[in-house]
This record gives structure tokens, sequence and C-alpha cells, in this order.
């Protein structure tokens, strides 16, 4: 069985032909802005990690991410630790412990997630939704809310994780169809391509097939209405534009 991880879950909430990509072991070359993103998430990941075990006043334990074997230990704040159970695995950028019942006794845990902009996207609301969802099978409570912490000053927002469920139970449905088929996604060029790995992959591809999402600003929605009309490629989709009429010109001015 294929491990859901919250990295392939990424990936898929940027563009579905990523996750099928590396669903099918394919790998490509990292940008230049990709690597300087990584830096700059690893040091700010370290800085807020850091500020957050300041902050405790109970037991921090640091995983170095490695895998989480239980939560029994009780720790007030768990950090940078990889947590698995039926068939999901993530990555908690840290656990904060709550006094509230669970299968661990009289605590539980809810997840934290750090996120270097201000302004978290709600991709980043799905990833916590989806610690919780990891959490949930650990501890045997789903946690009520999740934090997250933003931007250089570590803004805190606490994040009722019920109001995400449905949406993330929606991407999973269609992440699990995907790992479960061979099919290729339609290729859809998007704004992830600047920083994407497969830039130039899918580049190549969209051109050899003269692809209608070489066009600005097209969206799925579009492409699959002009499909619908049997226009595939840019040069058929030209095949459809009119010039204007002399009189209608003249009137236009
Ligand atoms: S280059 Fe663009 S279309 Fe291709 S996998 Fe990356 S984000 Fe998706």
């Amino acid at each position: 069985m294929h491990v859901l991880s919250d990295i392939l879950l990424e990936d898929h909430l940027k563009c579905s032909s990523k996750s099928y990509l590396h669903l099918q072991g394919r790998s490509g070359r990292a940008t230049d802005y990709s690597v300087l993103c990584s830096q700059l998430d690893a040091s700010y990941r370290a800085g807020v990690a850091h500020w957050l075990a300041a902050q405790s006043t109970g037991r921090v334990s640091r995983f170095g991410g490695s895998r989480l074997q239980s939560l029994t230990s009780s720790d007030a704040i768990i950090l940078d630790a990889v947590g698995e159970a039926d068939g999901l695995e993530t990555h908690f950028d840290g656990l904060q412990r709550i006094s509230s019942g669970s299968r661990l006794g009289t605590y539980q845990y809810r997840p934290i997630r750090f996120c270097r902009q201000m302004q978290p996207n709600s991709a980043i609301y799905l990833l916590l939704a989806f610690d919780a969802l990891v959490l949930r099978h650990l501890q045997g409570v789903s946690p009520e809310h999740g934090v997250l912490l933003c931007g250089p000053t570590f803004r805190r927002i606490t994040v009722r994780l019920r109001k995400h469920a449905h949406s993330l139970a929606a991407v999973l449905t269609r992440l699990r169809l995907q790992i479960a088929s061979a099919n290729e996604p339609p290729l859809v060029l998007n704004r992830h391509c600047e920083m994407c790995e497969f830039k130039q992959l899918c580049r190549d591809k969209a051109v050899e097939a003269d692809n209608l999402t070489l066009l600005r600003g097209m969206t799925l929605k579009e492409m699959a209405r002009h499909n619908s009309k049997g226009i595939f490629s840019v040069k058929q989709l030209s095949y459809t534009f009119r010039p204007r009429r002399p009189a209608l010109q003249a009137a236009l001015g």
C-alpha cells in the first residue's frame, strides 16, 4: 500500500501533475528559487522551534525528523517528529500537549505548523487538518484546534479544524484515486511552475502538444470547455477567432 504523506498531499495541492510525476517515481531538477525557499524555510523552522521551546514551562522533546514511536511520554511540546498511522504519514512541526481526555490518559496533543509567510494560504490549513487526522489515529481522538505560527513575529493563529475536515476529505479522495490509477492528469501550467522541479519537462510537453495551457490564464475549467468542442491545441483554437467585420470596426472607431 502506498503511504499517503503530507509531502504528497502538498504536491497535489500545488498541482495534480506534480503528485502524479512523483507517484511515478520521477524527479526533476530543483530550481534556484526553490533551493532558496527551502533554505529560508529551514532557517525559519529552526528559529520558530527555538522560540516555541523557550516559551514552554514543561518538558520539550526534539525528534530531529525521526519517527515518533508513541505519545505516552507526555512531553509538553514535541518538535520535528514524523508520525505514521493507518497508511498516513506526516511531519509534525510541533505538537502541544493540552489537558483533555484521550486514549493517552488525561491529556491529548494538538498540531502546530510553522508558516514563513505572514498570511497562510489555504494549503497550510489543509496540511494542519491532515496532521490532526494522523494524530486522531495516534491518540484516539481528534483535536478540536490546531495552531499556525506565521511570519517573522510568529503570529499565532488558532484554527478550528472541523472547518477544514470536509475539504481535506475531498482532496484525499482525489489523491487516493490518483494513487490507484495510472492515468495522467491533464497538464495545466500554473503559478507554481516557476519554482517546480518539473518546470522544463512540463513546458516542453506543452509546447510539443501545442497545449491550450500555453495560453496565459487558461484554467482547467476553460480547457475542459474547449476540449468538449473538440479543441485541444492553440492552433485549433486560433481557427475559431473571426476578424471583426469592417462596419463593426468602424463603429468601434
Ligand atoms: S511544472 Fe507546473 S504543471 Fe508541471 S508539475 Fe510542476 S507545477 Fe505542475
